[in-house]
């Protein structure tokens, strides 16, 4: 295995075991001392009460004693209480407040005179109870007991408190001990789907970045060199609209074991998108090494992977980028890798592309491209040019296509295949699209009203105008607003177009079918030429690619005569685009070729020129 992503500590679970211990022991802290209060505050309270009652008793007992001055008499009365529990001195005072007789143990006699209310020795606490006789005042009964027997059942409470806060203490520390490992796992759990992607077990783009931004920290900090790969899988949406998502995330797993075994040990894989990865490959000695080991990956991914439906080619396009040769930052290198990729997918895919500054001065003009095309149409600056299609048998013509042109201000005309893909990436093919759409069947209308044979009009489309969802409705529109009847109208779609989606393709086919528009496959031959797709996709011709017709009258003609055999049996008719010289065009004849179209026939032209030359029709205003 590769290097996987840092273990992290588990920081909640930590703090939350220190908080929950802290928070425990202030908890019990406050109960402890609000039970203790209360304890003293009911213990002294009934201290008090008891001598109170023992006081009164005294008080009814020594009336008669004190009405008639019998001391004797009074203490025997008093002695009767030497057992109470705690006493530690009872007086009478007569109404005078003298001593008149007292029982005191050793260490607490009372005084001569009646002490003042509230005036208590330490660890006394003292009573006075009134003696009367039929509300007649005949003296006062002073009762001292002591407070120790208060303090020794504190000291029980206190042993008994501590005891139970010990038990309690540990009961939150066995409870809390068991909650810290289960959010510490929980924690690790969270933490591995933060950073992991789940279908390949890589680390994600989040956690791959991240690591990519520590290596080149150390590279640069040691004066070593790392090389960013970005991969990004040819094929992957065939697998996934063809075969369905869980063929799809297998190959995903498939590709992620290829990539691990293609890199070295200390080469970093991670999946940073649907079906992107890149690969930190740190330290590396040289470009060499670097390229070895794109080297490496492409190859792993031109085998073939099993999945469950059969054997698949996903190929990948990888970009290449050095630190510090072709990036001085990280961000720099992560764009500059990202350009490299782009010119690897542009540049025909399965292949390798290493960055070089030319290709920001090209992604650069792109960049600008994409900006001004956003003005181009309401600045007038796109126009249609049309090329003659005509029957191969008698030669009449028989329709046309329309191809766009921009005429850049100051690039002078820019080609279809130069800003095509740019409005394909940046969304605006929609609107381009629909404005050739509509623009096309109004031309070909006015050559109608203008008396020029019924032609059909052949348009290009791309895979995003497909995928919009108001489409159909668009060439419902150009239909109904220019008049041309829907059988004159061909749409034109590539290969790789219908496998971007081929279920959202098969749909919009079924659609402009069931409104009677025809379709044709753009460039047959150069894309996957699946035959699956000849049988399921409602078509009704194929163009076959220049490339091909090209090659002729001297070689090509194998390839020339298995679509032409291929696209009967299936009842398509076929044209051959880019006939150039007359024996090319004579050797389709003979194969029996529908219709033909190229620069021997009629290069494409703007429509004025194009009625005047075909349709006979004098130049309008
Ligand atoms: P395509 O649809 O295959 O168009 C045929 C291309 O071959 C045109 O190039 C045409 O000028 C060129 N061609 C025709 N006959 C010959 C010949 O005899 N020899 C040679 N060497 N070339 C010939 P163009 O106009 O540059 O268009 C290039 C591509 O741009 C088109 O290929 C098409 O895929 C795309 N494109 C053009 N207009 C549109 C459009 O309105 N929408 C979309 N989506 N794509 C368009
Ligand atoms: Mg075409
Ligand atoms: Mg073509």
């Amino acid at each position: 295995m590769k290097r996987t992503p840092d273990p992290t500590p588990a920081p909640i679970a930590s703090t939350l075991g220190t908080s929950q211990m802290i928070a425990a022991v202030a908890a019990l802290v406050i109960t402890c001392v609000v039970l203790i209060a209360y304890q003293l505050l009911d213990m002294r309270h009934g201290l008090t009460e008891g001598a109170r009652v023992q006081a009164a008793i005294v008080a009814d007992s020594v009336t008669a004693p004190l009405m008639f001055g019998d001391q004797e008499a009074a203490r025997d009365v008093l002695r009767a209480f030497r057992y109470a529990p705690g006493l530690r001195a009872i007086g009478i005072y007569d109404k005078d407040g003298r001593l008149f007789a007292e029982f005191a143990y050793p260490d607490s006699h009372l005084p001569a005179r009646q002490p003042a209310a509230g005036a208590s020795p330490d660890g006394v606490v003292t009573v006075t109870e009134t003696v009367r006789l039929r509300n007649n005042v005949l003296g006062q009964i002073v009762l001292q007991t002591s407070t120790g027997r208060v303090r020794a059942a504190m000291l029980r409470y206190l042993g008994l408190l501590a005891v139970a806060s010990l038990l309690a203490m540990l009961a939150v520390a066995v409870l809390s001990r068991k909650t810290r490992a289960r959010v510490a796992a929980a924690e690790r759990k969270l933490d591995y789907m933060a950073h992991t992607d789940h279908v390949t077990q890589l680390p994600n783009r989040h956690s791959t970045y991240a690591r990519l931004a520590v290596d080149l920290e150390r590279a640069r900090a040691r004066g070593q060199q790392l090389a960013l790969l970005l991969v990004d899988l040819d094929n992957f949406k065939v697998v996934n609209d063809t075969a369905g998502h869980a063929a799809g995330d297998e190959l995903l797993k498939q590709v992620a074991t290829a990539l691990l075994g293609a890199v070295r040990a200390t080469d970093l894989v991670g999946r940073i998108g649907g079906d992107e990865f890149a690969i930190v490959a740190w330290p590396v000695a040289d470009r060499a090494t670097a390229l070895a080991v794109a080297d490496q990956v492409t190859r792993a991914l031109r085998r073939p992977f099993q999945l469950e439906s059969g054997e698949f080619f996903a190929t990948a396009s990888v970009g290449l980028c050095l630190y510090p040769n072709d990036a001085a930052s990280m961000s720099e290198l992560v764009s500059s890798a990202d350009t490299a990729l782009y010119h690897a997918k542009h540049g025909g895919r399965n292949r390798l592309a290493e960055f070089v500054p030319a290709m920001t001065a090209a992604t650069q003009r792109r960049a600008a491209l994409e900006r001004e095309l956003r003005h181009a149409i309401e600045q007038r600056q796109l126009a249609l040019h049309y090329q003659p299609q005509f029957e191969c048998a008698g030669g009449a013509l028989a329709g046309v296509e329309a191809l766009l042109r921009w005429r850049h201000p100051e690039h002078g005309l820019v080609s279809p295949a130069e800003f095509i893909p740019i409005a394909e990436d940046s969304g605006l093919i929609v609107q381009l699209g629909s404005w050739v759409l509509h623009r096309a069947c109004q031309d070909v209308m006015a050559w109608d009203r203008a008396g020029a044979p019924a032609l059909t009009l052949a348009v290009n489309m791309s895979a995003r105008q497909l995928r919009e969802p108001g489409f159909i409705d668009d060439v419902m529109r150009a239909l109904a607003l220019s008049g041309l009847p829907p059988e004159r109208l061909e749409l034109e779609l590539t290969e790789s177009v219908l496998m971007e989606d081929v279920a959202g393709a098969v749909a919009f086919m079924q659609a402009a079918r069931a409104l009677g528009v025809r379709l044709s496959i753009d460039d047959f031959g150069t894309g996957y030429s699946s035959l699956a797709y000849l049988q399921s996709f409602p078509i009704n011709q194929l163009k076959v690619d220049r490339s091909f017709v090209q090659l002729l009258p001297q070689r090509g003609e194998t390839v020339i005569h298995a679509i032409l055999a291929l696209a009967h049996g299936f009842g398509l008719s076929v044209v051959a685009e880019g006939v150039e010289d007359q024996a090319q065009l004579d050797w389709l004849r003979a194969a029996g070729c529908e219709m033909v179209q190229g620069f021997l026939l009629g290069k494409p032209m703007p429509p004025q020129d194009f009625a005047a030359r075909y349709l006979a029709l004098a130049p309008a205003g």
